[in-house]
């Protein structure tokens, strides 16, 4: 049977990026014969324009029935002054939760042909891909108790609640573990746990999952230490677990040690590998219409959802190989544009990915 993917473009340079993404996907579907069945549908701002709401009941469905979505972004100024309840990004919101996507999965790749385009200097990032594995869906974003409270000398007290239950860290613990198995087997899990007692919980039941993955090396580090030494040493790092906050953090940390956000996919995947996936980024209303914003992170989103949702490996490995023959080329966007590179659209690029990957 065949598999139904959603296709949901959202907002801003949302349509511009899938209408390339789908391209590349439809070559790779014929290319590698999938078999996949792709449907569009609107969500953010396009949903409220039609709906009334960023994520109707119907397109719930569609996402639930389908094998795996695939996003492009939400949000823009047309939609920034109505209720906050309705807004573009509870769509998203919305969306993970009701489809149970906890696993978090930001991958940091500096592909070396862009390694002039990092903050950091080449040598301690060119070459650079990092995994990091975020709970998603548990953690002080979602605790309860939280609130304000008035102490009994009538200041104000505010609090929040951070809770991890032994299933939901043996659920991502397992995410990550699974993750470095099929990478370079090395998985860092970073937590508090000279502080806090989730942290300790968390470390606990981390090391017991790591008994079913003899072939993983396993490490701690604390969170502060993590983000020293992201920027310190990143290429020691193969694949990060860590907490819904910290994940938040150092996953944005890392993504800008590669230079660009227009590079870098995500995926969140609930518990049986049925995924969303979308770019790092959001929906550029500044660059929206305009024909220029990089639609490689969207590209690379399909790749990432051929490899975890669907396990196929090499045509994941072939639209990667493309757009890195692409880069070899020269071409560029203008957010990973340097002197001596030929600047190029967003059609331009999404066209010479596709051609990459035909003649591969
Ligand atoms: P943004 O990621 O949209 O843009 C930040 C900067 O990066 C802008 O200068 C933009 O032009 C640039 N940029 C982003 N993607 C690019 C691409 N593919 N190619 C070239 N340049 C790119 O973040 P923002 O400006 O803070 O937010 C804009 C809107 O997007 C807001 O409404 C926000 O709520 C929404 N948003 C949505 C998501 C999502 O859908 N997942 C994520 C973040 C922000």
């Amino acid at each position: 049977m065949s598999k139904q993917i959603l296709i949901l473009p959202g907002d801003g340079i949302g349509p511009e990026i899938m209408t390339e993404a789908v391209k590349v996907l439809e070559l790779a579907n014929d290319k590698f014969a999938l078999d996949f069945e792709l449907s569009f549908d609107v969500i953010g701002g396009a949903a409220i324009d039609k709906h009334g709401v960023p994520l109707a009941d119907e397109t719930l469905a569609r996402a639930r029935a389908a094998d795996a979505v695939l996003l492009g972004a939400v949000g823009g100024p047309k939609w920034d002054t109505i209720e906050r309840d309705i807004r573009p990004e509870r769509g998203l919101l919305k969306i993970r939760a009701q489809l149970g996507l906890f696993g978090n999965l930001r991958p940091a790749i500096l592909y070396p042909q862009l390694a002039e385009a990092s903050s950091l200097k080449a040598e301690i990032v060119a070459g650079l891909d990092i995994l990091i594995v975020r709970e998603l869906t548990g953690g002080i974003y979602f605790g309860a108790p939280r609130g304000v409270r008035e102490l009994e000398n009538g200041e104000r007290q505010a609090y929040d609640t951070l809770p991890y239950s032994e299933s939901e860290i043996r659920r991502i613990a397992r995410v990550g573990f699974d993750m470095a198995r099929v990478r370079g087997k090395k998985l860092c899990s970073v937590d508090k746990a000279n502080v806090l007692a989730s942290s300790q919980l968390w470390r606990e039941i981390v090391e017991q999952v790591a008994k079913d993955y003899p072939d993983v090396e396993l490490s701690h580090m604390y969170v502060d230490n993590a983000a020293m030494q992201l920027v310190r040493a990143p290429k020691q790092f193969d694949v990060i677990v860590t907490d819904n906050l910290f994940g938040d953090i150092l996953s944005d940390e890392a993504s800008m040690l590669t230079g660009s956000i227009g590079m870098l996919p995500s995926a969140s995947l609930d518990a049986n590998n049925k995924g969303m996936y979308e770019p790092c980024h959001g929906s550029a209303p500044d660059i929206a219409g305009k024909g220029i914003a990089n639609p490689l992170a969207t590209i690379l989103s399909v790749s990432m959802m051929l490899r975890y949702s669907f396990n196929q490996l090499v045509a994941a490995d072939a639209i990667e190989k493309a757009v890195s023959l692409v880069l070899d080329q020269g071409l560029r966007t203008g957010d990973i544009w340097s002197s001596g590179c030929a600047k190029v659209g967003t059609q331009e690029m999404g066209d010479a990915v596709v051609a990459a990957l035909r003649n591969l």
